[in-house]
């Protein structure tokens, strides 16, 4: 049975990064059979917050990324730490340097990795040097405690980012000197801006927090990571989280650098978005618009606007903006498109007399509508794109957006109506 873990420390927002290794973990654990352990260090109390404790996990939940066991804290495990640091002394294989607690690192011999990404990675102590296991601040090194508890909870994958590699000959000396035998590792390559450098807020943001606020959905940013690290294989992107459980397989991770790119992950969320019935979407809809701070629209007219819109947003807060139009009259206005549709005399006209003619229409279904259009632009010579765009910029402000007729429709006869007058005068 494996054990994997995942071992943020809580000093910051869930970093997308991590999130992709949480990921992987996650999925080693269901594709191979056993446990997923999340395990917190906060060694270092100073920088250490709670909140982002609770982010961490909040954002890990929004994943699907749940954590098997109850997770350890290792600033509740200060006292292990020392008493393991101490029989390292009473055997010899550390000493004591005031408060801190050193391990002696034997020269001149090699430290080999069989890394389940990389291969095989060769490393001389010679380049390595006396470790510190407990610092004098009596608080335990990352390398330390990181083994300690890895052994503590019998961990036998560890799977994390390419910083880690320089720690691994370190933390493999200290299972030698513990006589342990060590985990296996495999560690992937980080996740790297568009330009190349560090992923910083230019590509989109660092945070799975912003990606959450921003109304991307979960299962789509998912998606999107798995790719980051593994490729399913042939042409396939579109690879659902419990399909992924089916396939994947650690011997076809990704040994090259990945990426990050906010268009393709627009895309794919834009795919996800439009995949959900229109009701599913509905309370991440709510969500989305109480986030922001405006009134939720009631039921029945925000399901027909999800329903018209869904195939057209890349991201729900991208929904707020583009139908705002719908739920009430304080909407944003696009001065260019104004001006370039709106402004003449002629325009004008041409929305009061199609206003006119939709005043003497039965019904205002979007097919009455179109005809009304239609007809008008016969008898008139004109093209359709003559009427039409005004009159979208007349009852919604914008140049684009749905279909006009399903638009108008949703809207109501006397709603586009006084909207078409107002914008006629
Ligand atoms: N707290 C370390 C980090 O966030 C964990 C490294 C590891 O997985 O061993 O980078």
């Amino acid at each position: 049975m494996a054990r994997v873990r995942f071992a943020p420390s809580p000093t910051g927002y869930l970093h997308i990064g991590s999130a992709r290794t949480a990921l992987f973990n996650w999925l080693y654990a269901h594709r191979y059979g056993g446990a997923y352990i999340l395990r917190i260090e906060d060694t270092d109390k100073v920088r250490s917050e709670k909140r982002f404790l609770e982010e961490i996990m909040e954002s890990l939940k929004w994943l699907g990324l749940d954590w098997d066991e109850e997770p350890i804290k290792q600033s509740e495990r200060f006292d292990i730490y020392r008493k393991a640091a101490e029989d390292l002394v009473n055997k010899g294989k550390a000493y004591r340097e005031g408060e801190a607690y050193i391990f002696k690192v034997d020269k001149g011999r090699s430290v080999e990795i069989d890394d389940m990404i990389h291969g095989k990675i060769t490393f001389n102590t010679d380049d390595i040097k006396d470790q510190v296991m407990i610092k004098s601040d009596g608080s335990p090194a990352y390398n330390f405690c990181c083994v300690i508890d890895d052994a503590f909870l019998k961990i036998t994958h560890i799977i994390r980012g390419d910083d880690h590699v320089s720690n691994t000959p370190k933390q493999v000396l200290f299972y030698e000197a513990l006589g342990i035998m060590p985990p296996k590792f495999g560690h992937m390559p980080l996740i790297m801006g568009q330009d190349g450098s560090k992923l910083s807020k230019r590509d989109g943001g660092t945070a799975v927090e912003e990606y959450r606020r921003e109304g991307f959905l979960p299962e789509a940013l998912v998606n999107y990571l798995l790719l980051l690290g593994w490729s399913p294989g042939g042409d396939r992107e579109i690879m659902p989280l419990d399909e992924a459980v089916k396939a994947f397989d650690i011997n076809h991770m990704k040994g090259v650098q990945a990426k990050f790119d906010i268009q393709k992950l627009r895309w794919m969320n834009g795919e996800y978005i439009m995949a959900k019935k229109a009701e599913a979407l509905m309370p991440l809809i709510k969500k989305q618009f109480l986030a922001s701070g405006k009134a939720v629209p009631e039921d029945n007219i925000l399901l027909k606007v999800a329903e018209l819109y869904k195939a057209r947003i890349k991201t729900l807060s991208e929904f707020i903006t583009l139908t705002d139009c719908f739920f009430g009259d304080d909407y944003a206005i696009d001065e260019k498109g104004r001006e370039k549709h709106l402004s003449s005399a002629e325009s004008k006209t041409i929305l009061s007399e199609f206003a006119d003619r939709l005043e003497k229409t039965g019904d205002f279904a979007h097919k009455t509508i179109e005809d009304a259009c239609r007809i008008m632009a016969e008898e008139k010579k004109m093209k359709a794109g003559t009427i039409i765009h005004p009159t979208r910029m007349a009852i919604s402000g914008k140049t684009q957006g749905a279909g006009l007729f399903e638009m108008m429709e949703i809207l109501g006869k006397d709603k586009v109506i006084e909207r078409m007058r107002k914008a006629a005068s």
